[in-house]
């Protein structure tokens, strides 16, 4: 009986001790995941409380499902992949399920991904099949010798590999008809000047895990009332993604049309590299200088190799979110405050 109580007195404090010693062990697992969800006019008159905190939940359970792997020593790229997945699922955003409407009323998606561990990258543009085109983008890395696929050929790749698809009507939203029918009606060129009610909305991630690596990756069902074939800088490694452990890695979202001319994600990896800027400096050269001078809205996310993140956008407002081993989760809306007054 004494023999007993000793071993199960041993047993629990194992248990007890084990466990301390785990969490203590996580508490040093350094880590930094930001993501967006799109930038521009987003002023607190265009959102309705429930919408901007319906918004928020989804950026806030986003931002966690990609913590909980970094924080439990997890890859930056599957942190990445799961966040983006979250917000692809979301009704709320331009990628995935609330993707906007080409002028033809269909949907057409771009991805990409890359691992700044290996410089290894993978693109889609113009499918229309895959539930989260972020896992395309990621099997056209990790499963196929090139580095990017295009339309009818991409669905077929998708297909092979066996992601999962989705019926056209699935990525139909009200919201988006909405847009589509607005733009069609003013035109594209006011749609866009006038800001009509206009998000962009992509959605991207970045993270830093605790070997070091760096991944980025972004998602878009593009620009509405978009041109039949019409390819944005989300799926243009370079351009809206980029990733490189030597620097940083970025996710943009914006008017692509600029950002592809500006090269923003490699642009701002490289002013680091070469030139020894610290990224908030890179990002903001790039996005508040060359951005604007040439006349393009939108914005970045971007952790570098050290950890350090910004969050930059020359819009009235981005989706954003924070976190990392050191610094508690924040989201953010418009442009010095959000819902939960941080950022
Ligand atoms: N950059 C995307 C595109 O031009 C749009 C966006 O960021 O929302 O396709």
């Amino acid at each position: 009986m004494h023999k007993f109580n000793l071993l199960t007195v041993i047993a629990i404090s194992l248990a007890f001790f084990g466990g301390r010693i785990m969490a203590e062990d996580n508490k040093d697992i350094s880590y930094t995941l930001v993501l967006h969800g799109g930038a521009g006019t987003i002023t607190p008159d265009k959102l309705t409380p429930e919408l901007e905190k319906a918004i928020t939940a989804d950026l806030r359970t986003a931002l966690k499902a990609g913590q909980d792997i970094l924080a439990g020593g997890g890859k930056a790229m599957d942190a990445v992949v799961t966040t983006i997945m979250v917000l692809e699922n979301s009704p709320h955003f331009n990628a995935g399920k609330g993707a906007v409407f080409t002028a033809e009323a269909t949907h057409e998606m771009d991805s990409s991904i890359m691992d700044g561990s290996t410089l290894d990258a993978g693109a889609v543009a113009g499918i229309r099949t895959a539930k989260n085109p972020i896992l395309a983008a990621r099997a056209v890395m990790e499963k196929s010798r090139h580095v990017m696929l295009t339309g009818a050929g991409a669905d077929k790749f998708i297909e092979t590999v066996g992601i999962e698809t989705a019926p056209e009507e699935y990525f139909h939203t009200n919201y988006r008809r909405g847009q589509l029918e607005k733009a069609r009606k003013v035109g594209d060129t006011a749609f866009l000047d006038h800001d009509i009610e206009y998000k962009f909305g992509t959605v991207g991630a970045v993270a830093l895990d605790s070997h070091g690596n760096l991944a980025a990756g972004t998602s878009t069902g593009g620009m509405t009332n978009k041109m039949f074939g019409r390819v944005g800088d989300s799926p243009i490694i370079g351009a809206g993604t980029y990733a490189n452990n030597k620097s940083c890695g970025v996710s943009a979202t914006g008017h692509g049309e600029f950002f592809i001319r500006a090269t923003v994600a490699r642009n701002i990896c490289a002013l680091m590299e070469y030139k020894g800027l610290s990224l908030q400096q890179a990002a903001d050269e790039v996005v508040m200088g060359q951005l604007v001078e040439m006349g393009g809205d939108g914005g970045i996310i971007s952790v570098d190799k050290d950890g350090n993140f910004a969050l930059v956008f020359n819009t009235k407002g981005m989706y954003r979110g924070s976190v990392s081993h050191r610094s508690a989760a924040k989201i953010g809306i418009y442009t010095h405050t959000s819902a939960d007054g941080s950022h």
